[in-house]
């Protein structure tokens, strides 16, 4: 029985065939510019309250570079890249490294600002100050960006799943249909824990955890 049962069964469609080898960056980075789905956004967006890293887009080429030797990686991009949506990729450096990385759907992010509507993909945040740590290794920014831009996949897969999961979050409105679905995984003591967990853990297992394991590195058992 997969993690969320039916509703999962329901909501799950199947992913896209890849749209781009997955050994050739160049060719994935020309299908992306012309179908516009992954934008790296240079200009700063006040809401978020930091602004963006100098040359972003070089930031781009070095941080996927660290995970091109995983296949899961390649086929999260090759999913976003065949998306008909524009997911926008933003790093940000703070000093104290006070930020998380994080990913603001669509509409947590039109929300935010009426102008970022066209990352109708919503938007990864990466904090490049604040990488990963699991245990005592520090793991590759590369991942923390394949982590947001997973939930930009689960997103795109699955938006009803997603977004009743994000109002349960902000809300604690808490649907039947979405309450069943958390059955399964209930061991947090609120609905918007159990909410926001049912998001991680679905993004650990499909997505971080496969990458960490290709790149010889641990694999989260926790979420903070
Ligand atoms: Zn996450």
């Amino acid at each position: 029985m997969p993690p969320f049962g039916k509703f999962w069964t329901v909501l799950l469609k199947p992913v896209s065939p890849l749209a781009a080898p997955a050994d050739s960056f160049d060719k994935t980075r020309y299908e992306r510019m012309q179908l516009m789905t992954i934008e790296v956004i240079a200009d700063t967006i006040a809401e978020f309250n930091v602004a963006p890293v100098r040359n972003s887009k070089g930031r781009y080429d070095t941080i996927y570079g660290q995970v091109t030797g995983s296949s899961t990686a390649a086929m999260i991009i090759s999913y976003l890249t065949s998306s008909p949506k524009c997911v926008g990729v933003y790093f940000s450096m703070m000093e104290d490294g006070g930020l998380d990385s994080m990913y603001f759907d669509p509409k947590s992010a039109s929300a935010c600002n009426s102008a970022l509507s066209k990352y109708d993909g919503g938007i990864a945040l990466v904090a490049l100050d604040n990488p990963m740590w699991i245990g005592r290794v520090q793991i590759p920014l590369g991942v923390s960006m394949m982590h947001e831009l997973g939930h930009a996949k689960q997103y795109l897969e699955k938006p009803a799943w997603y977004e009743a999961l994000v109002d349960i979050v902000k809300n604690n409105n808490v649907s039947p249909q979405i309450a069943e679905s958390l059955k399964e995984t209930q061991k947090y003591t609120k609905p918007a824990q159990d909410a926001k967990m049912a998001i991680e853990l679905d993004n650990i297992t499909r997505h971080e955890g496969p990458i960490c394991t290709e790149m010889g590195k641990p694999v989260r058992t926790s979420y903070p």
